[in-house]
C-alpha cells in the first residue's frame, strides 16, 4: 500500500479552482516518495533502511540532481486552463497531453474573465513582466470592453456552426482567452522543473497561479519528504556563479580589512567583477546584488 494512499483518495478527481473558470485535478498516481528511494537504492544499496535515512536519501538526491529516481513517479492531471496559459503550458515537452479537440467537440463556452481590479501595467524593470495594477475605474472599463468582445466572438462562432461551417474553421477568431482541457501526465522530476520555472516569480501570474495549485495542494501532500527538498535545494534555493563567489570573497575580505559588518552600494561597486566595471547596467551586477541584499550583507 503507497504510504500516500488515504491521501490520494481524498485528491483523486477533486477539483482546485483556477482564475475565474479554471481547475487542476489529480487523476491517477503511480507511486509516493518510498517509490523514490527505492529506485535510488538500486544504484546506492540497502545500507541505510530508516524512515529517517529515507528522507536523508531523497535530499542528497535533489541536492545532487540525480534525478533518475523522481522519474519513477507518474503523475496524471486534468486541468482546464485559459488557452494563453495553455501556450505556456504545454512549453513542457517531457510530459504526455491529450487535449480537447475543438475540431470534434464545440468549443468550451467560457472564457477568463479579468476583474475591473486585476488589469496590471507592463513592467519597467522586466520586458516580459506586470508592474502595479492599473486604476479601478480604467480596470472598470478595460473589464466591461473585455465582456463585449467575448460576447461577440462567441455570438460569432455559434453564428458560424449554425451556418454549416466546420467547427475546424469556425473556432479561428475564439480569444485566447477561451478555456480548453486537457490530461496531462508527466513524471516527478520533470514535474518539479515544471512547477520551479513556473511557480517563479519571473513567470506570468496567471500560469503560476496553476504552478501553484499543483504544487502546493496537489504535490506537497502526496510527496512530503520529496516537496520538503525540492523546496530547500531549488525553490527557495540560490544559485551562485564564479563571478558571485568572487564578489563575495572580495567583498568579506574588504569588510574584514576594516573592521565592518555591513557593506554599502559603494564597496559592493569598489569589488565587482572586473567585466561589469563600467557598464551603466548591468542585468548580471543586478542579480548578484540583489542575492547579497538577500543575504544580509548589502543595505
Ligand atoms: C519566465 C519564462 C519566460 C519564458 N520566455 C519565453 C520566450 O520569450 N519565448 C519562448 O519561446 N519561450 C519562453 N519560455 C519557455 C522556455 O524557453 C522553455 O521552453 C519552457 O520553460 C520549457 O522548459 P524546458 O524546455 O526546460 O522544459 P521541458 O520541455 O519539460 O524539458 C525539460 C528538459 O528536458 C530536456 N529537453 C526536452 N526536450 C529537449 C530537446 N528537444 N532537446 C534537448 N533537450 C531537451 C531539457 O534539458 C529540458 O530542460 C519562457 C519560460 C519561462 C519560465
Amino acid at each position: 500500500m503507497p504510504t500516500n494512499a488515504a491521501q490520494v483518495d481524498e485528491l483523486r478527481w477533486k477539483k482546485i479552482p483556477v482564475l475565474d473558470d479554471g481547475f487542476v485535478c489529480l487523476v491517477d498516481v503511480m507511486g509516493d516518495d518510498q517509490a523514490v528511494v527505492q529506485a535510488a537504492r538500486v544504484s546506492y544499496g540497502e545500507g541505510t533502511k530508516k524512515v529517517s535515512d529515507d528522507r536523508g536519501l531523497i535530499r542528497y538526491l535533489m541536492r545532487h540532481r540525480h534525478t533518475t529516481p523522481l522519474e519513477m513517479v507518474e503523475i496524471k492531471f486534468l486541468c482546464r486552463v485559459p488557452m494563453d496559459t495553455w501556450r505556456q503550458w504545454i512549453r513542457h515537452r517531457t510530459a504526455n497531453v491529450n487535449e480537447y479537440s475543438t475540431r470534434y467537440s464545440l468549443a468550451i463556452d467560457a472564457a477568463q474573465r479579468t476583474a475591473p481590479n486585476e488589469w496590471r501595467t507592463q513592467a519597467t524593470t522586466n520586458r516580459q513582466g506586470s508592474g502595479d495594477p492599473l486604476p479601478a475605474d480604467l480596470g472598470a472599463e478595460l473589464s466591461a470592453s473585455e465582456a463585449e468582445l467575448l460576447e461577440k466572438s462567441r455570438a460569432l462562432y455559434e453564428k458560424r456552426i449554425e451556418l454549416g461551417v466546420a467547427r475546424e474553421q469556425a473556432r479561428k477568431d475564439l480569444p485566447l482567452s477561451t478555456y480548453t482541457e486537457a490530461y496531462w501526465k508527466i513524471d516527478l522530476h520533470n514535474l518539479l522543473h515544471f512547477l520551479a520555472l513556473r511557480m517563479d516569480a519571473h513567470a506570468q501570474l496567471e500560469v503560476r497561479e496553476y504552478a501553484t495549485a499543483l504544487g502546493e495542494q496537489i504535490v506537497r501532500p502526496l510527496f512530503p519528504l520529496v516537496w520538503e527538498a525540492f523546496v530547500d535545494y531549488r525553490r527557495e534555493s540560490m544559485f551562485l556563479s564564479r563571478l558571485d563567489i568572487g564578489v563575495i570573497s572580495r567583498l568579506t575580505a574588504l569588510l574584514a580589512e576594516q573592521g565592518r559588518t555591513a557593506a554599502t552600494d559603494d564597496d559592493f561597486m569598489a569589488v565587482q567583477d572586473p567585466t561589469w566595471v563600467g557598464m551603466a547596467r548591468n542585468r548580471e551586477r543586478d542579480e548578484c546584488r540583489e542575492k547579497l541584499v538577500t543575504f544580509g550583507m548589502l543595505k
